[in-house]
């Protein structure tokens, strides 16, 4: 099939095209972002091979249409960026990567709390500048602390069985109770109000849906113990950004490790140091020397780019040779555990 890729980067170019030498489609690589805009590129293709930070709203996915798509694969897990309603309307198949490597995820979010919690990334500039004093650089042991994790899935259930390796209390909540970790005691599962109350931690790894939208807000931040670490590497708009700059303005957090952010589109993934920043409430919450915000990048393993690339591949002719799509994501997935 013909695939144009969009999004493309350097890093996972040789993964495709390394993968692709058993598949053999015909893929072009695209820089820019898939959106309504940029739609028109894929004039002639058969398919589209999208990534999280793609904009497949309904205009974009008319556009496709009209220039003959026919398949929308993600090389991606998240697909809140895409309007699977319309999809289905425009007779559009949507696939996925559902699980690449749960542990590229989980073990980044542990690199995220170490470092905010020991202020690593703090020492690193500190000891770069000739400073080598270790005045505000004081955490706590993780050890013994209760950690709670909200999202018990492929991800979380990783960072929690981590955690307990650490020697942490395990609190979670999820809709469903993953009956693995229960079996192993890896976690107890209690409500949502009791894990804000006993947490010191919070790790957020539950998809962005209607229902997470803004679990962090202004309500909920309140319940949560003074000097909550928070660590998300889910979606952005899980947290109300604006709710958290007045948490960490009143010192309520004590720091947060954010891989994610609520308008990370069309800023994350681009070399904007020779711009001004538009975004203020990015520009004020990297501002907190409490914050260590990455550009979206817990995935970024040798071997999950590999699954990616495979994955996205096998969809791609799953979808040519009319094999069932064990990957395809329509509307009605909202509402299901997957
Ligand atoms: P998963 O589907 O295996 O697990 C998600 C869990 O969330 C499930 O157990 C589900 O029951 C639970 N859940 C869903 N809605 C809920 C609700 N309203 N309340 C409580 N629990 C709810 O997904 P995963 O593979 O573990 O990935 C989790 C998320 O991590 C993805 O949706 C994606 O947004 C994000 N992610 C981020 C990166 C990154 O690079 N930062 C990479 C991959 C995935």
């Amino acid at each position: 099939m013909k695939i144009a890729v969009f999004s493309s980067h350097h890093f996972e170019k040789k993964f495709l095209n390394a993968v692709n030498a058993e598949h053999h489609h015909s893929l072009t690589f695209f820089e820019p972002m898939l959106n309504e805009q940029t739609a028109p590129l894929a004039q002639g293709f058969d398919g589209v091979c999208c990534f999280v930070s793609d904009h497949v709203d309904a205009q974009t996915l008319n556009a496709l249409k009209t220039g003959g798509v026919r398949l929308i694969a993600l090389r991606s897990a998240g697909y809140n960026n895409v309007d699977l309603v319309a999809a289905a309307k425009l007779g559009l198949t949507v696939v996925r990567v559902p699980a690449y490597s749960p542990h590229a995820v989980a073990e980044y979010a542990v690199g995220l709390l170490l470092s905010v919690n020991r202020k690593i990334h703090k020492a690193y500039m500190r000891v770069h500048g000739q400073n080598f004093s270790l005045e505000g650089l004081m955490g706590f042991d993780l050890y013994g602390k209760t950690v709670g994790v909200i999202g018990t899935g492929r991800i979380g259930a990783v960072f929690a069985t981590i955690m307990k390796g650490f020697g942490c209390d395990v609190i979670a909540y999820d809709s469903f109770v993953n009956q693995e970790l229960v079996a192993k005691k890896t976690v107890t599962y209690v409500s949502l109000s009791e894990l804000y109350q006993r947490a010191d931690v919070i790790s957020l790894h539950v998809p962005l849906l209607p229902s997470t939208h803004h679990l962090v807000n202004s309500e909920t931040l309140p319940q949560m113990k003074d000097g909550i670490l928070i660590i998300n590497t889910g979606r952005g708009a899980l947290i109300d950004s604006l709710a958290l700059i007045e948490a960490l303005k009143s010192g309520k957090i004590g720091g947060a490790g954010l891989d994610v952010y609520e308008e990370e589109e069309g800023i994350f993934y681009k070399d904007l140091s020779e711009h001004v920043l538009k975004d203020d409430v990015l520009a004020r919450l990297i501002t907190f020397p409490n914050v260590l915000m990455t550009s979206h990048q817990a995935f970024l393993t040798k071997e999950a780019l590999q699954k990616i690339a495979e994955t996205t591949l096998q969809n791609i002719t799953d979808f040519e040779t009319n094999r069932p799509l064990l990957n395809q994501v329509q509307a009605k997935t909202h509402l299901v555990k997957e």
